[in-house]
């Protein structure tokens, strides 16, 4: 610890060089190109405190067109329209712009990732020609206008209408309903020219489910268009550089190329075609592509934490409080009172595993959306992921940032120490780009969905020896705790023979081991929960009692909602004897070597999950 004969900061033994280029990782050179470009803009943060909201929200897009221009943020388009042809760089970007001021990140990513990203993977070569370049550059300011006041998570109950109009080959946009006016949207209440709108698509009469279009708002000076109206959100907890505000059409019409055609296009004479036939699955596969976000947000978060931390931490090896005892009358440094390590070390330890956690999902997200890993299955994974990532690393930064406020005592309250800021202005990340809670829901349907595939993936042979297995753990598991570790064992390297306590602890092997272990012991127990209930009778959507804890939720009751139940009730209905199983398994580790679940991945038994209706594994916001 440090040197209490000094007010300066302890010399730190760790390699600094070594671990930034960890931590940096693939994307060290636009990490550090950002870094390099943040403390031209350090003034924003005092700019946020001291000006009005119009001249914030001014400065806050003159800082974004700024950066705009030096390519940083255009990293994911293709570089034929001016863009760095590399997903993976974009995110790295984004998070390391993510220890500045709050507000020119969000207004980055609303321009670049939600705007710009819908046109991109929703829209085809004639949106992209028309609206890339200039979005890339700042020339054209758009917004994406999704959430509607009636409607934030179920997005497919939207209530704007795109009516097909043959005579004319346009859409006719209509907000049905006060309620159905777009809300919270950014750059909607100043900036944004066009928006991309997400409306129920009518064509001849039918419903087609939510589609996107691209609508003209403002005019070049800025005038909103006739028969659009817009309303300003007004001031907000935080992020008050973004000018989120509301939109009501009143039958603005827009051609046919307006829509975004990628999954799907209506011809002139009034045809809707897509090639992806259930509404279902082309909604999600829709939604799917619009992941970025997702992932971005997540890696914002934890870089909120770090900022958090970093001046936490430091503040700890500087600030003394209460006497040592010794004899010259020194005094205690904060941080070598275990208390507050254990603040601020458990954090500081998360907020590692998150930043290692993003920088996978982020080497994924560019995989597959450069075509470097086409599966299906990584696809499904990735969106899984992302919305598990993105709920878990938006809780850590709430809950690192008031910590570590906490732990710099009445100065952390002080504006210009950030923490008034940071706690502000990251408290939405845990709504927007799919509210927490429902997030986790999916990633608990998906685990669900795919404890109950592999049910009907055994052969007959496969389920006997796998009904034998199950019984035996069933029995361990209910005697003691110790006979619960022999079955660890089992996982670890090495085995159970040479399973040496020590060595265990420090190896990362055992630590996933371990991990993998309480993952499927607890998904069989939620499973096992459900299926009792639904023995017991149909009492869908309740859940078996509130969750004690946010953090023990995600893993817990919280996991599961009434829908994410009904593949798995559906499976049992037609599958008596796998739910048999299912009440009966205690974990779906199996003593005797039968197939976990990823083995029976990597032997190729596993279903594919998405070619069965009933275990759609949808994403939505
Ligand atoms: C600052 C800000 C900026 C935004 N920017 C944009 C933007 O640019 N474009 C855009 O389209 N949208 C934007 N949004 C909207 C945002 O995406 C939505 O607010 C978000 O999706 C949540 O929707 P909601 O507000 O309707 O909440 P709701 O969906 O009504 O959720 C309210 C509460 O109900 C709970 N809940 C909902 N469904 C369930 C369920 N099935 N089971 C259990 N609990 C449930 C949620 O957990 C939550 O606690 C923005 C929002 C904010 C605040």
């Amino acid at each position: 610890m440090a040197d209490e004969t000094t007010t300066e900061p302890p010399v730190l033994s760790v390699d600094v060089e070594a671990l930034t280029a960890l931590l940096d990782g693939r994307h060290a050179d636009i990490r550090r190109t950002v870094r390099e470009l943040l403390p031209a803009y350090a003034s924003v943060l005092e700019d946020a405190e001291e000006m009005t909201r119009e001249e914030f929200r001014e400065r806050v897009k003159d800082v974004v067109l700024e950066i705009a221009g030096t390519g940083a943020v255009g990293m994911g388009f293709p570089t034929e329209y001016g863009g760095g042809g590399d997903l993976g760089a974009s995110i790295a970007a984004f998070e390391t712009l993510a220890y500045g001021d709050l507000s020119v990140l969000v207004k980055v990513g609303v321009q670049f990732g939600l705007f710009g990203g819908a046109i991109l993977q929703l829209g085809t070569e004639r949106h992209h020609d028309r609206y890339l370049a200039d979005l890339i550059a700042g020339r054209l300011m758009g917004c994406f206008a999704m959430t509607e006041t009636a409607h934030g998570s179920n997005v497919q109950a939207l209530g704007t209408v795109a009516t097909y109009d043959p005579d004319t080959a346009e859409f006719v946009i209509t907000t049905t309903t006060p309620e159905a006016g777009k809300d919270y949207i950014g750059n909607a209440a100043r900036h944004a020219r066009v928006g991309v709108v997400f409306a129920q698509l009518e064509v001849g009469g039918e419903g087609h489910g939510v589609h996107a279009l691209v609508v003209p708002l403002r005019d070049e000076e800025g005038s909103v268009l006739p028969g659009v109206r817009i309303e300003d959100d007004g001031p907000k907890m935080g992020l008050n550089g973004v000018d989120n505000g509301r939109i009501w059409f009143d039958g603005v019409r827009v051609p046919r190329e307006a829509l975004l055609n990628r999954f799907a296009d209506v011809t002139e004479d009034g045809t809707y075609v897509s090639e992806i036939e259930s509404p279902g699955r082309r909604f999600f596969t829709m939604l799917g592509t619009l992941v970025q976000g997702r992932v971005s947000v997540g890696a914002a978060g934890v870089s909120a934490a770090k900022v958090a931390l970093t001046i936490a931490v430091r503040y700890s090896l500087l600030r003394r409080q209460f006497e040592t005892g010794a004899d010259d009358g020194s005094e205690q440094l904060l941080l070598d009172y275990g208390l507050h390590q254990r603040r601020l070390f458990p954090r500081l330890a998360r907020t590692y595993a998150m930043h290692f956690a993003q920088e996978v999902l982020a080497g994924d997200l560019h995989d597959v959306f450069s075509g470097l890993n086409p599966d299906d299955d990584a696809r499904r994974l990735l969106e899984s992921r992302a919305a598990g990532t993105k709920a878990l690393s938006t809780w850590l930064a709430t809950d690192v940032v008031q910590e570590c406020r906490e732990a710099c005592g009445g100065a952390g309250y002080l504006s210009v120490n950030r923490f008034a800021a940071l706690k502000a202005d990251t408290d939405v990340f845990t709504t927007f780009e799919g509210d927490n809670h429902v997030l986790l829901q999916l990633v608990g349907k998906g685990l669900l969905t795919d404890y109950a595939s592999e049910f009907s993936d055994l052969d007959q042979l496969g389920t006997v020896r796998f009904v034998a297995g199950l019984a035996v753990e069933t029995v361990l598991e209910r005697t003691r705790v110790h006979q619960l570790l022999e079955q660890v064992k089992e996982l670890l390297p090495g085995g159970n023979e040479e399973w040496d306590t020590d060595t265990g602890l420090l190896d990362p092997t055992y630590h996933v081991a371990m991990f993998r272990f309480r993952e499927e012991h607890r998904i069989g127990g939620v499973a096992r929960r459900r299926q009792h209930e639904a023995a017991l009778g149909d009492r869908a959507g309740k859940m078996p009692a509130p969750p004690v804890d946010r953090r023990r939720a995600e893993t817990r009751h919280g996991l599961v909602g009434g829908r994410a139940l009904a593949p798995r009730r559906q499976h049992a209905a037609r599958h008596p004897r796998a739910g048999a199983v299912a009440e009966m398994r205690g974990t779906l580790h199996h003593l005797d070597g039968h197939a976990t679940r990823g083995e029976l991945r990597r032997t190729g038994k596993a279903r594919d999950a998405g070619s069965d209706d009933c275990y759609d594994r949808s994403i939505q916001r």
